[in-house]
């Protein structure tokens, strides 16, 4: 878990790469269900194409299928998700449905101003969607196809501290949900570099 640029996708797949592990994030599983026209990808099409979001009924069906695919065999890591506490239920009833569970959860700990930092020095580009790295603030163009870099309106300070305030409100009862349970919930700082966060966490994870 983590706020909107905590980093939760760059140390997701890291993690997840470590141990050998699928990654689901909301996201991807709505897009990959979309792009390859399943039962819940039409259904999850319909909400989006009228400006809704899409229910949890819907993305818990996605999930089900992934946990309870081969590939998540061995562990599986959620980015992201569970983020309201109708999703904390929805999975916990799903988890004891397929005799699983969650073994710890990682909470990215970044200050709003670092955060109001990071994303409002974010590029992407106009053209191919490709989100420049960090530090790209400094290239003008897209290093895949060579147009023009610009900030998603979504970036903009003043949406990043609305954006913030809407992740707190939601997620602060996640959490509170998950320290009442037997799940372990580690803080973890993710300041600093890629490679301090990621050995932060794996350290948090092993105690
Ligand atoms: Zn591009």
């Amino acid at each position: 878990m983590g706020p909107p640029g905590a980093g939760k996708g760059t140390q997701g797949a890291l993690l997840a790469r470590r141990h050998g592990i699928p990654r689901y994030a909301t996201g991807d599983l709505l897009r990959e269900a979309r792009r390859e026209g399943t039962a819940l990808g039409r259904e999850a099409q319909r909400y989006m194409n009228a400006g809704e979001l899409v229910p949890d009924d819907v993305i818990l069906g996605m999930m089900r299928e992934k946990l309870s695919s081969e590939e998540a065999d061995g562990g599986f890591l959620l980015d992201g998700f569970p983020r309201t506490v109708a999703q904390v239920e929805g999975l916990d009833a799903l988890l004891s449905d397929l005799g699983r569970e969650i073994d710890a959860i990682v909470s990215l700990e970044v200050a709003d101003e670092e955060i109001v930092r990071r994303l409002s020095s974010r590029r992407v580009c106009a053209e191919c969607g490709r989100v420049a790295s960090a530090g790209a603030e400094c290239h003008e163009l897209c290093q895949d196809c060579g147009n023009g870099l610009k900030r998603r309106a979504d970036d903009e300070p003043e949406t990043v501290r609305r954006r913030l305030e809407v992740y707190r409100e939601e997620t602060a009862p996640v959490l509170e949900w998950y320290e009442r349970s037997d799940t372990p919930v580690r803080k973890v700082c993710g300041g600093g570099s890629v490679e301090d966060v990621q050995a932060r966490i794996i350290e948090a994870m092993a105690s």
